[in-house]
């Protein structure tokens, strides 16, 4: 067990930063001092960078074999359902989920270390290319593309980190991971199992601290290859600039604005009607809204909206809210002040400009950053809360009458992350599925997703794709070689 100030991760050991100066990490149930950890700043950057470069040109993980490889992932994926239960708690405490949210997290990467340690085996081989002669052997072939700064937001910090850090090794990379300074402890943990897995000293970097400089200094630096990055839209376009200089591959998982499109047929019985606004609450207030793909913009039939409306409000109003780790918690605290007060000024500029309050609206009493689950009615396009993202518990209500308006409302966002359509009638489901411009579309259903699909966005939404093939092969440079096994020479030049 390494001291809890000994965050940070290099070359396989653990060190306090290098200037000696710690942060506070806090319970946002009651905004008490959970953990003290390293605050990391460029000295430690560069020092990590090294490490991973080093371990790249000339560590054994690169040249590992892929079956080793993917039975390392294998190994962190059994350590990580053995310590189940510390690390969903762990994670409940440092970013304000509930306990269940907790443990569903670390089974959801538990299947993401799974999945790509069996999408690498069968995608190991290379592809061979008809050249046109029997006298050239055209193979095209996976290669690492070296080192990968990886950074990750607070909402999903087990999560993101998984679905960066299984992806990058199993393909033979070496990485340096910066979660986000508010939520770092369950990347700490994993960093842990990963080396009580058996991966080499340096294949595995970790620094602890603050966007800038350590982020910065991760997409800016020369020997980085490739930086994948998920967090707002403002951060996104800095590393994309800080990333221009060197060339490095890219990859932006940023924010939504996601519509959920409620067709009144959807809703003709009671059941119908029942599920939609379930999975209505379900898409805008779990984990207090704080997820990129937050359903926040309720798109619903004009003839339903007063029916469905009253329901909603009248249930997101008995959400229980608390600490994630009390019983019978149904919503967390958000997850820092900063955040509370940001959610609490969307409100109150979205009332000013005329949307009418139906639930929550407020902040209980009590210590804690915590938000009352919020239904505005009566929102428009215009208003701040409709285009931009709020990254809180506030749910926004807009109504169409055909189905042009519908998919006209719900492509009306400068981002493309996902979005829900709800109808009993599976053709204009599909026919509206097919014209949204979202990276990820659910008919009667929200939320779920697949490590064998890919996860990513439209738009202002990102660049390039989590999970699935294209997850692996974000982390995959392509080689073709080409060998002439009978050469002569071309006389392209006469002399
Ligand atoms: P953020 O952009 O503030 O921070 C994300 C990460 O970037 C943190 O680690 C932060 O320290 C770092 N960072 C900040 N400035 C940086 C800089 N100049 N250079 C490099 N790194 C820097 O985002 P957040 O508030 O932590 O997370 C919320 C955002 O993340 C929301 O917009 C949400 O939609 C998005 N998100 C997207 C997905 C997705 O899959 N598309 C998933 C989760 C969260």
């Amino acid at each position: 067990m390494v001291s809890e100030q000994h965050t940070i991760h290099v070359g396989g050991a653990w060190r306090a930063a290098a200037s000696g100066a710690t942060r506070d990490i806090l319970d946002p149930a009651d905004a008490t001092t959970l953990a003290v950890v390293a605050e990391g700043g460029a000295e430690d950057t560069d020092a990590a960078i090294a490490a991973a470069r080093t371990a790249f040109d000339e560590g054994p993980w690169p040249r590992t074999p892929v079956a080793e490889r993917a039975a390392l992932l294998r190994r962190v994926a059994d350590l990580l359902q053995r310590d189940r239960e510390e690390i969903g708690l762990l994670e409940s405490r440092d970013a304000g989920k509930t306990l269940e949210e907790g443990r569903v997290d670390v089974d959801c990467v538990t299947d993401a270390f799974r999945y790509f340690a069996d999408l690498v085996m069968n995608e190991s081989g290379g592809r061979v290319v008809d050249a046109g002669s029997p006298d050239i052997h055209s193979v095209v072939v996976h290669e690492p593309v070296g080192v990968c700064a990886l950074i990750t937001p607070w909402n999903y910090p087990l999560l993101q980190a998984s679905w960066k850090i299984a992806p990058a090794l199993a393909a033979g990379n070496t990485f340096v991971i910066k979660p986000s300074e508010i939520t770092p402890l369950t990347t700490v943990a994993l960093m842990r199992l990963l080396a009580e897995a058996g991966l080499p000293a340096g294949a595995g970097n970790l620094v602890t601290g603050a966007g800038d400089p350590v982020g910065a200094r991760m997409s800016e630096h020369p020997d980085v290859d490739l930086v994948s990055f998920t967090g707002g839209l403002l951060s996104g376009t800095k590393v994309m600039r800080a990333a221009a200089d060197t060339v490095k591959k890219v990859a932006l998982e940023l924010g939504g604005k996601n519509p959920n499109v409620v067709f009144a047929d959807a809703c003709a019985t009671d059941e119908g009607f029942d599920t939609a606004v379930d999975q209505a609450l379900n898409a805008a207030f779990i984990h207090s809204g704080q997820v990129c793909s937050a359903g926040s913009r309720l798109i619903i039939e004009e003839s339903l909206r007063e029916r469905f409306v009253a329901e909603l409000a009248r249930r997101a109003e008995k959400i229980r809210i608390g600490r994630g780790t009390d019983k019978g918690v149904e919503c967390g605290p958000l997850v820092s002040a900063q955040q509370l007060a940001r959610t609490e000024e969307y409100v109150s500029s979205a009332l000013a400009e005329g949307a009418v309050l139906r639930a929550g609206g407020e902040r209980p009493d009590g210590p804690g950053y915590f938000y009352r689950p919020t239904v505005l009615d009566r929102c428009h396009r215009g208003m701040r809360v409709v285009r931009e993202e709020v990254f809180g518990p506030v749910l926004t209500v807009e109504t169409f009458r055909t189905e042009d308006e519908a998919v006209a409302l719900a492509n009306d966002t400068e981002y493309g992350l996902a979005g829900g359509v709800w109808s009993a009638d599976a053709g204009r489901a599909r026919r509206v599925a097919g014209r949204l411009r979202h990276g990820t579309v659910w008919i009667n259903d929200f939320h779920p997703y697949l490590p064998q699909a890919e996860w990513g966005g439209f738009g202002k939404s990102g660049i390039g794709r989590e999970l699935g093939p294209a997850g692996l092969a974000e982390y995959r440079e392509t080689k073709h070689v080409y060998q002439n096994l009978a050469p002569r020479p071309v006389r392209w030049f006469a002399g």
